[in-house]
């Protein structure tokens, strides 16, 4: 029998329920849901988490296509599932956990005894350190990026290669190879000897399709490979960033961009101009290395100094 929360399945079996992590301001119990599906053979355990942060909704959207896909008869091993993490952010369409104002990923491993995050955090660690491989599904927030996997744990890590490969075969195409901040899980995982992926499903408002379907074949490729499934996936080459370069605005007014997602940048292009509101040019922004145009804001209008777009540098293929 494998149980996670309320949900208990016995071999060839799956279950859904909830997980517990404390109670509301009106005193209501609350729960994350959670799946269990449990293979009829045995085998590895894979962990998956989507909406850490309370706006990314795409790997939700994963989660609900992959669970009536997986067949307990035809699986080796069990996958474990939190649907969405962030519950609080979730309630209200926000990024943070609105009961204590946290970045829910940089909370991990969590306190039990701590804040409103660091609970949930800690709830939720102790079912993904069961098992053998993680992916704890985000993206680009609500603006608009590519489908990326993140390696956190950084270049020196005893398990960046095992990481590094996972992502690989997740495929979705483009990776950052970057150590993540303290408290995220796909940095603090690989400690616990855990290889752990951060898939960063394109960005959008509610649902995009493009992001989910590449998130469900990236799950599908690491049930292959690591042999939940039979059968074997074939992996492509990814094009990979240990650099990541920000671009804010020097004026106020209004984006249009030069450059599109995933369009090659050369040291000295012009990445975007910032617009008054009768299409007067105030100022020219131009890209300070080579890499790979990654991520930019959804709206166009901004603030001196607000966050417009981003480059992958150091660009090599993996
Ligand atoms: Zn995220």
């Amino acid at each position: 029998m494998v149980t996670l929360g309320t949900a208990s399945a016995p071999p060839g079996e799956m279950d859904t329920g909830r997980l517990p992590v404390g109670e509301t301001r009106d005193g209501s119990e609350i729960g994350l849901p959670v799946a269990v599906v449990n293979g009829a053979r045995d085998g590895k355990t894979l962990y998956i988490q989507a909406v850490s942060d309370g706006d990314e909704l795409n790997g939700l959207g994963v989660i609900q296509r992959l669970v009536p896909q997986l067949d307990p008869d035809e699986l080796s091993g069990v996958v474990l599932l939190v649907g969405i993490v962030n519950y609080h952010g979730f309630q209200v369409a926000e990024h943070r956990n609105p009961i204590d104002d946290t970045k829910l990923n940089r909370t991990y491993p969590g306190d039990e005894n701590g804040t409103s995050s660091e609970r949930i955090s800690a709830a939720t660690f102790e079912a993904a350190r069961r098992a053998d491989l993680v992916l704890d599904l985000h993206q680009g927030s609500t603006s608009c990026m590519l489908n990326e996997t993140r390696v956190r744990c950084g270049r020196r890590h005893r398990l960046h290669r095992d990481c590094l490969e996972l992502a690989k075969v997740f495929g979705c195409g483009y990776i950052i190879d970057q150590k993540g901040p303290n408290g995220q899980l796909a940095r603090v995982a690989p400690d616990e000897g855990i290889p752990t992926i951060d898939p960063e499903l394109g960005g959008a408002v509610g649902w995009d399709d493009e992001s989910i379907r590449k998130g469900v074949d990236g799950v599908f490729n690491v049930l292959y490979r690591y042999g939940f499934l039979n059968g074997d996936v074939e992996t492509r080459s990814q094009t990979r960033a240990t650099g990541f370069d920000q671009y804010g605005s020097p004026r106020g007014g209004l984006v249009s961009f030069e450059k599109s997602l995933g369009d090659e940048v050369s040291r000295g292009d012009t990445l975007f101009r910032i617009t008054d509101p009768f299409g007067g040019v105030k100022s020219e922004i131009t890209a300070d290395s080579s890499g790979i145009f990654w991520r930019h804001r959804r709206l166009p209008q901004v603030a001196s100094g607000e966050y417009v777009c981003s480059v992958g540098t150091n660009i090599d293929e993996y």
